[in-house]
Parts: C-alpha cells; sequence; structure tokens
C-alpha cells in the first residue's frame, strides 16, 4: 500500500468538537491494592478520576461507575473452569485462607505477578464490565466515544491470569461488540508490552484488526515482526528510547492507514502508560502527546471508539496521560499550568513503598509533556518498510 498519499493528523490537533463522550471509573481502584511490593501498589484510576473532577472535567452526567461483570458474562470468552477459580479464589482470600498450590500452575492464580488479594476478582471483574457495559453502549449508537482507563489487561488469557491481568477486558469487550452486530473491528495497542491475550484471541478473525506497538525483547517475548493471525494481525517490536518523531512515524505509516483500510465500525486503543519516558518498568521514551497524537488520528476513523489504559506504573505520568486522553475526548481545552486544586491531587499521590525517587516537579504541576522528539531510527524504518509490503 501506498501510505505517503495518505495525510493523518498522527501528531495531537485536538481539531474535534465536544461531544458526549462517557467516562466510566469504579470506587474500587481507590480502595484495593495488588499488595505492598506490586507495581500496582501505586493508585491509577482513582487519580485520574481526582484530577478529571479537579479540573472540572467529570460532571455527573458524563461519568458512569462501572458495573461489575457477573461470572456468566466472563464466560463469554473466559474458560468456565477459570472463572469459578478466580471467584472462589477471592473469596478463600477474604476468609484469610491460602489458595490451593496447584492454583498456582493450572491458572496463574497466586504468584508474585497475579497474587492473591482481597479485590482480586471483583476489580478485574469491574473492569470487565466496564468494558462490556462500553461496548454494549456504543453498539447501540450511531457513534460515540467512552473512555475505561480501568480496562486493558490485554495479559489475561482464556484460562489463567497473566502479567498482572486477571481477565482479559479487551477481548470480552471485542466479543461483547460482535455479540451487539458490529462485525468490523480495530484494536490499536500502544502499550510497552506486547498485546499477546489479544493477538490469541483475535489471530484467527479476518475482521478483527490486531495493531500492537511494543518495546523488543521484553515480557511476554512475543509480538514478533512476522506474526500474521490470517493477516489481520500487525506487530511493531520498537528498540529502547522509543521517541515522539518515531511514534508519528509508525502512527502515519503503520496504524492510521490499516485502521482507515480495515473499515472499522468501532476502534478499541489500549493506551497503557509504561511507554512514556518516567516508567519505571520499561525503556521507551514517549511524552503523552505521542498517545494523544494516537487517538488524535484514530478518532475519525471509525464512528465508535473505546479507549482504555492499561499498563503504567508511575502514578504521575500515568495519571495525567489518561486525564489528558479524557479532555481530549471530552472536548477539553489543555492547560499550560495545572490549577491548585489539580496540582494538589498530583501531590498527594506517592509510591506507596520502595525507595524511588520523587518525581520531577512538572509532573505535578502541568498535563501535557514537553515534546521528546528525536532521530526517526533505522531499525524502525525498516521494520515499517516490511509491514507496509504485507
Ligand atoms: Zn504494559
Amino acid at each position: 500500500m501506498d501510505a505517503g498519499q495518505l495525510a493523518f493528523a498522527c501528531a495531537p490537533t485536538g481539531a474535534w468538537a465536544a461531544e458526549e463522550a462517557i467516562f466510566v471509573g469504579s470506587e474500587i481502584y481507590r480502595g484495593s491494592s495488588y499488595g505492598g511490593l506490586h507495581p500496582l501498589r501505586v493508585p491509577r484510576v482513582s487519580t485520574v478520576m481526582d484530577l478529571a473532577r479537579a479540573l472540572g472535567w467529570l460532571p455527573a452526567a458524563r461519568y458512569r461507575t462501572s458495573p461489575r461483570a457477573k461470572p456468566a458474562a466472563l464466560r463469554q470468552w473466559h474458560d468456565p473452569d477459570y472463572v469459578d477459580a478466580l471467584h472462589e479464589a477471592e473469596a478463600m482470600t477474604r476468609a484469610g485462607q491460602p489458595l490451593p498450590e496447584a492454583w498456582r500452575t493450572r491458572f496463574g492464580l497466586g504468584t508474585l505477578s497475579n497474587p492473591a488479594f482481597p479485590e482480586m476478582f471483583r476489580r478485574p471483574a469491574t473492569g470487565a464490565g466496564g468494558m462490556i457495559w462500553a461496548a454494549e453502549t456504543l453498539a447501540l449508537r450511531a457513534s460515540g466515544t467512552i473512555h475505561v482507563p480501568g480496562g486493558g489487561t490485554h495479559h489475561g488469557l482464556r484460562g489463567r491470569a497473566s502479567g498482572f491481568c486477571y481477565l482479559n477486558d479487551v477481548a470480552l469487550g471485542l466479543t461483547a461488540l460482535r455479540r451487539a452486530g458490529l462485525r468490523r473491528l480495530a484494536y490499536v495497542d500502544i502499550d510497552a508490552h506486547h498485546a499477546d491475550g489479544v493477538e490469541l484471541a483475535f489471530a484467527d478473525d479476518p475482521d478483527v484488526l490486531v495493531i500492537s506497538v511494543h518495546e523488543e525483547g521484553r515480557w511476554p517475548f512475543t509480538g514478533g515482526l512476522s506474526d500474521q493471525g490470517v493477516g489481520n494481525v500487525f506487530n511493531l517490536p520498537v528498540p529502547r528510547g522509543f521517541n515522539d518523531s518515531e511514534m508519528v512515524e509508525v502512527c502515519e505509516r503503520l496504524i492510521a492507514p490499516r485502521v482507515a483500510a480495515h473499515g472499522a465500525e468501532a476502534i478499541v486503543l489500549q493506551c497503557g502508560a509504561d511507554a512514556l519516558e518516567e516508567d519505571p518498568l520499561a525503556r521507551l521514551s514517549l511524552s503523552n502527546r505521542a498517545h494523544l497524537g494516537v487517538l488524535d488520528a484514530l478518532r475519525p476513523l471509525a464512528p465508535r471508539l473505546i479507549v482504555t489504559g492499561g499498563g503504567g506504573y508511575n502514578p504521575w505520568s500515568v495519571a495525567r496521560l489518561w486525564t489528558a486522553i479524557w479532555g481530549r475526548l471530552s472536548g477539553r481545552e489543555m492547560p499550560d499550568r495545572l490549577p491548585p486544586d489539580a496540582e494538589a491531587v498530583l501531590r498527594g499521590v506517592g509510591w506507596n513503598g520502595g525507595a524511588r525517587p520523587l518525581p520531577a516537579d512538572t509532573l505535578c504541576t502541568t498535563l501535557i509533556d514537553e515534546p521528546r522528539p528525536g532521530p526517526v531510527r533505522d531499525v524502525i524504518r525498516t521494520r515499517l518498510t516490511l509491514l507496509e509490503r504485507r
């Protein structure tokens, strides 16, 4: 395909009008943690909600409390045995009982990455419920956008927990869009990690485009350039230090043209925040402008859009990115400097343990990062050319 003839806005434009965007949140994210040693001990969605409210961006009419998906709804994609085990694991944990040893190997439950904790069913089931609700709501409408920052658990497998993900709310959301009558779907994932669970789920489905841009050589060590599925899977592993200019190139040559050509009735954009420079678990170097650029490029390419969260382990950069995404979806003007109430929200956040440094002051006083441009490296150009030739 000749991507050179296509002109997509892969830098932030903010050009679309305010609309009836919906934010799906829940208080469960405020009161639960994966445990004091886990990267997900930090607050994320609750800080987004607080920051958006401090900015006056989250009026009651735009906010929906996420429903919690029932086991029967989870069985639409997950194995029944696994759903039952996860449900039971929460009850056992709340009763102070250890999980059966065999569940660690069989279901991935009770491991370092997917520990037992008192909300281990209800918290992921809330993310899944939000995604299913978003899918069913949008499918009934001719158009719309919904932000589900608690969604984006792209590593979850049909029959086991993996990579901090107990359920795969993305697969459940795409399945719900399909069941509600939409056929052509596009999934774009710009988390630092490969969307292995989603690729496994839809690699055989030519109607679901699956694009994942992720750091090479990083867990789960899947997502190679050569994966094709049935022609619908496009993986771009990128080297350390991946910068804003490189993301613009990736968006213009891979993401936007492929999504445009697919003719999607709905897009799901997984906006994991771990590809940001400040993230402690990955080595990519994006500013949050890169994510907004992809969002702006995708927005006109389908009538319906769901934006999820995903990874992201620096509580300041996560909150700023996902709040900025909500601001963009709901047509807000981005402030140069945060007003005092909003700054206070970010000043009140911490690592909740560990010996990590405090953030640079700008992570508390601004919402939008300075741009992080750089050279577009040959390795990225070469890989894009290979993907264009498919
Ligand atoms: Zn990730």
